[in-house]
């Protein structure tokens, strides 16, 4: 164990690391993230992440039980934010500035999934809706954090995420798509601008992670009677390369960790596609 001395004393006590091996990991000391879609699934796991390496999280989300319980664990904050609304999401961004006095790191993440309809059937008041917060929701982010890295300098990185259904036809609903693609042009437009003041913009794109979203749209598409454990079988089974593995949340997380890390310092306008392989395979199968 380290001496009780060490200067990454309090930080180890407050990401419950107890190892000296752990410094390995610790590749976010002091920097300062806001994580939206942070009380559950990709989100959590990476705001956990995102403490272990030494970071302080601010988690906004609508799950305020489930958010504040984890904020509580890993030493983050947590605020009540709904990203459809500017308001909130500028509310959480400042919560990081009026806390540690500067933003490194937005995690834009929040995001629903599309209920199943043929193009000729779309309710425009669903269609609305989800854009408001899967696509909109990450307009407002990136504005307020651009906003205040610009203003205190920092060389920050943004990360938002998209998926496999916003580079692929034919996986998830038809506004969940378009929200995933535009995400992704909106990523490379945002790099474009920020890129010449330091701050990285880049995406993830997980494909396939057995979260509650996940497990919902699989009982959409294919019935109510489907268990998580039945999802994560055919998921590991039809959606990756990699022997009937299916993605963990962590395995995206450790992604969003590497993007937001200086470890990534020269890669921006990028979408990291997170899928075993699937994407892959199938643009080689066309
Ligand atoms: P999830 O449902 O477990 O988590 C989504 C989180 O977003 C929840 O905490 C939820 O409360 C929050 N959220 C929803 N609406 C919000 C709003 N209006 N304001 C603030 N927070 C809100 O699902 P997940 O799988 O962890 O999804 C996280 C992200 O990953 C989403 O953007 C999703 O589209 C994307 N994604 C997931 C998969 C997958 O296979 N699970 C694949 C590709 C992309």
């Amino acid at each position: 164990p380290m001496p009780a001395s060490t200067p990454f004393d309090s930080l180890l006590r407050r990401c419950k690391i107890s190892t000296p091996n752990a410094f390995a990991f610790c590749r976010m000391i002091g920097k300062v993230a806001v994580v939206t879609g942070g009380a559950r699934g990709i989100g959590a796991a990476t705001a956990k992440l995102f403490a272990e390496n030494g970071a302080y999280v601010v988690i906004a989300d609508i799950l305020d039980d489930s958010g504040t319980v984890l904020a509580e664990s890993i030493g983050a904050r947590y605020i009540h934010c709904d990203v459809s609304k500017e308001s909130d999401v500028e509310s959480a961004i400042q919560l990081a500035i009026t806390w540690k006095g500067k933003l490194d790191i937005l995690f834009s993440n929040a995001g629903i999934g599309g209920t199943a309809s043929s193009i000729t059937n779309l309710d425009m008041e669903k269609v609305k809706h989800l854009i408001s917060i899967n696509l909109l929701g990450n307009v407002h982010a990136i504005k307020h954090a651009a906003r205040v890295m610009l203003g205190c300098g920092t060389k920050g990185s943004i990360i938002c995420t998209s998926s496999s259904a916003g580079i692929m036809g034919g996986l998830a609903s038809h506004p969940y798509s378009l929200s995933k693609a535009g995400i992704l042009g909106l990523m490379r437009t945002v790099a474009c601008e920020l890129g010449v003041h330091g701050i990285r913009v880049n995406c993830i794109s997980p494909h396939g992670v057995p979260t509650d979203m996940l497990v919902s749209g699989y009982r959409m598409f294919r019935g109510d009677e489907m268990t998580p454990e039945q999802v994560v079988k055919l998921v590991g089974e039809q959606g990756s390369l990699l022997r009937g593995k299916a993605a963990t949340v962590e395995d995206v997380a450790r992604a969003a960790v590497f993007l937001a890390s200086d470890d990534a310092g020269f890669i921006t306008g990028h979408n990291l596609i997170i899928d075993g392989g699937y994407t892959s395979a199938i643009a080689s199968l066309s």
